[in-house]
């Protein structure tokens, strides 16, 4: 049986990410993945996602900005399969690359899936792998509603496998992937309905993104469907016909299921280890990603913490400076940490919600400060999408423990503002930055 210093199960953006990095250190790692190299982000998330965010903002700024600038143009609709194809060319140029970073830094790659069958022994294909530290990076998958049909149509996955666009769509769901999908679709020209359960979607993130991004979802045109808890699904002859409790119904010619995603631990054999899960079924780890079995840790979204790419990369890493670099405090902080959603406009927030905040800190002093305004590129244009902006701000020194935004350019905007927070800014910090005129994000520092 061969052994390692470092078996790594996943090759997605924890896994990848914390390979390298141990083979970095001199550590001698094998990665295996089941699927394709890179993982969700790479194959069947953010890459692709971002991709077709982009082709729907390019297609809304040349309909109905374009012309006042004094373009004219004419457009055709979407080559959507020409656009998928240079997606996935793309994609095909990142696995040659991660492959490639990966024999650099000495990694062993094999491709199949592992199981464990003892506590520091690993199968793959019928061949067994050893090592005294083994992380498991599987990450989750996609659940489907209980209901009668809902093996109708299809989900993220199968999202990034249309090569025709749908004429129309019901996304289901209230989270990122629901929100992120409709936006898309609905900016390249699919009729698009969004159905949530509850009276609003994205129901974690603040009053003010969530009623703004409403409004402009609304105006772009996506019919929301609010308290509409799917039933059933049934085929039509030219697509399906999905119900709701509330007896309302929709005739569409594709359904997208975007209703979450839970931890993956498809036959990993954990019941021959001592590896324990919480109440939610993620593996169960400490600060320090240690499972409750020594010597075998998890990052990413197999402990369905934070679920986002750079968060199981940044953990992965750390994880491996503690294990091969003598770096015996290194772990991640988990506590504010920034997230954009990719709709149209974008939302960026780090921090509490101003909801939160109050929840929190009860009795204490919490300032608000919003802004709201018309970025100066729709000027000349008859578009009137507003911009919003939020700081939530704790005690008599104000300090920034939240910040909101939804519009043009906040998903760029969000990153530096993200490194004052964590260095623990205040309002004051924020007022004493003198403004970049003129641009969305100098309304950050001039709030009043
Ligand atoms: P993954 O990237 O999922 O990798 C897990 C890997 O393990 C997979 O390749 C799988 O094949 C492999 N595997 C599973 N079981 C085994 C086994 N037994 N043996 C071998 N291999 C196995 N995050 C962002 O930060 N920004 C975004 O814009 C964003 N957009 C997203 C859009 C969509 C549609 C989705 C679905 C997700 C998005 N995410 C985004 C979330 C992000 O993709 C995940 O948080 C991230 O990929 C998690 O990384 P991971 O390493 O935990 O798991
Ligand atoms: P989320 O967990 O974000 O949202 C799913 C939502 O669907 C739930 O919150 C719930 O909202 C609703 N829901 C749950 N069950 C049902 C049901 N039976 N019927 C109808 N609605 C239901 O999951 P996603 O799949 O959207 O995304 C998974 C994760 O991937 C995200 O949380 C995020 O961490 C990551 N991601 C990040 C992105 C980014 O960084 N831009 C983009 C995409 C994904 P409610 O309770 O309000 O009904």
């Amino acid at each position: 049986m061969e052994s390692f210093d470092y078996i790594v199960i996943g090759g997605g953006s924890g896994g990848i990410a914390s390979a390298n990095r141990a083979g970095m250190r001199g550590a001698k790692v094998l990665l295996i993945e089941g699927s394709d190299i890179g993982g969700t982000c790479v194959n069947v998330g953010c890459v692709p996602k971002k991709v077709m965010w982009s082709a729907s903002e390019m297609r809304s700024m040349m309909l109905k900005q374009a012309k006042e600038y004094g373009f004219d143009v004419t457009l055709e609709d979407v080559d959507f399969s020409r656009l998928v194809a240079n997606r996935q060319t793309y994609i095909e140029r990142l696995h040659g690359l991660y492959m490639k970073g990966l024999a650099s830094n000495g990694v062993t790659v094999i491709h199949g899936f592992a199981k464990f069958t003892a506590e520091k022994t690993v199968e793959v294909g019928g061949e067994s792998y050893t090592a005294k530290h083994i992380l498991i990076a599987t990450g989750g998958k996609i659940i489907r509603p209980n209901i009668p049909g809902s093996e109708y149509g299809i989900d993220s996955n199968g999202f990034f496998e249309l090569t025709e666009m749908p004429k129309s769509v019901a996304v289901v769901g209230a989270g990122y992937i629901a929100v992120e999908i409709a936006g898309v679709l609905n900016g390249l020209g699919s009729d698009t309905h969004l159905a949530f359960r509850k009276e609003s979607f994205l129901r974690e993130f603040d009053d003010l993104v969530i009623s703004g991004l409403t409004e402009s979802y609304e105006k772009q045109g996506i019919h929301l469907h609010a308290h509409s808890v799917p039933q059933k699904v049934e085929q039509t002859d030219s697509g399906y016909e999905l119900f709701f409790e509330n007896g309302q119904s929709l005739k569409v010619d594709e359904i997208i299921w975007a209703i979450g995603r839970v931890p993956n631990l498809d036959q990993l054999g954990l019941e021959n280890t001592q590896v324990k899960l919480t109440d939610k079924k993620a593996i169960k780890v400490d600060d320090y990603q240690n499972t409750t079995q020594t010597g075998i840790y998890a990052v990413g979204d197999v402990i369905d913490k934070i679920n986002l790419t750079p968060v199981a990369i940044a953990a992965g890493r750390r994880l491996s400076e503690r294990l091969f670099n003598g770096q015996t405090t290194a772990r991640l902080d988990y506590e504010t940490v920034p997230t954009v959603v990719f709709s149209h406009p974008t939302i960026g927030t780090v921090g509490l919600t101003e909801k939160e905040a109050r929840e929190m800190y009860p009795g204490e002093k919490i300032t608000i400060y919003t802004s709201t305004f018309t970025p100066m590129q729709y000027a000349i244009t008859e578009i009137r999408e507003k911009c919003h902006m939020k700081l939530v701000c704790l005690g008599d020194d104000e300090k920034v423990i939240g910040l909101h935004g939804l519009g043009l350019g906040v998903d760029e905007m969000l990153q530096g503002f993200a490194v004052a927070i964590k260095m623990g800014a205040t309002k004051a910090d924020f007022d004493n930055t003198v403004a970049i005129h003129p641009t969305g994000a100098e309304e950050f520092v001039t709030m009043r």
